[in-house]
């Protein structure tokens, strides 16, 4: 049980750092080596008063990389059948094109945006955000930062 929640963007925003951080210990691989996570990790967490079955995904990007496509392919499909889209950004960069393929997927589904490494620079103007998603939450995956906001964020939605 919990509510079917993914945690989606292209690689190295931060995604498995982020579910580390929400399930309280290493679970997912975190590298900097992009294409690192294929599989479908998954984790049950609770966040207050919510439970939250977390799916960590391959980041997504084109590549000719047959098994990473598929992890790709996988990632897609989650968010297809998630009630709750967690979409990760980098504070430190601007909105690359599979970001922008990421937001028209989304459309109006329940989803919040997630800037993470907001530690480490702010690139990323809130506003290209704010005009997808009702929530834009600037965290920290590694520090921490953010996450009371990203919490009250989720509550609110349900
Ligand atoms: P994923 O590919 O989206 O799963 O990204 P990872 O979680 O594997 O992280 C990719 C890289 O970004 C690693 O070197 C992380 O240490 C780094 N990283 C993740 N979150 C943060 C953050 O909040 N701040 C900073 N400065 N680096 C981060
Ligand atoms: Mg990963």
């Amino acid at each position: 049980e919990g509510i079917n929640t993914v945690i989606v963007g292209r690689p190295n925003v931060g995604k498995s750092t982020l579910m580390n951080r929400l399930s309280g210990f290493e679970r997912s691989i975190v590298t900097d080596i992009a294409g690192t996570t294929r599989d479908v990790v998954e984790e049950s967490v609770r966040l207050g008063d919510l439970t939250l079955r977390l799916s960590d995904t391959a980041g997504l990007r084109d590549t000719p990389d047959r098994i990473e496509q598929l992890g790709v392919e996988i990632a897609y499909r989650r968010l297809e059948e998630a009630e709750l889209i967690l979409a990760v950004f980098d504070s430190t960069a601007p909105l690359l094109p599979q970001d922008r393929e990421l937001i028209s997927r989304i459309g109006k589904r329940r989803a919040v945006a997630i800037c993470n490494k907001s530690d480490a620079g702010s690139s990323l103007t809130p506003d290209e955000l704010s005009a997808h998603f009702a929530y834009v939450i600037p965290i920290s995956a590694k520090t921490g930062e953010g996450m009371e906001q990203l919490s009250s964020a989720l509550h609110a939605l349900f």
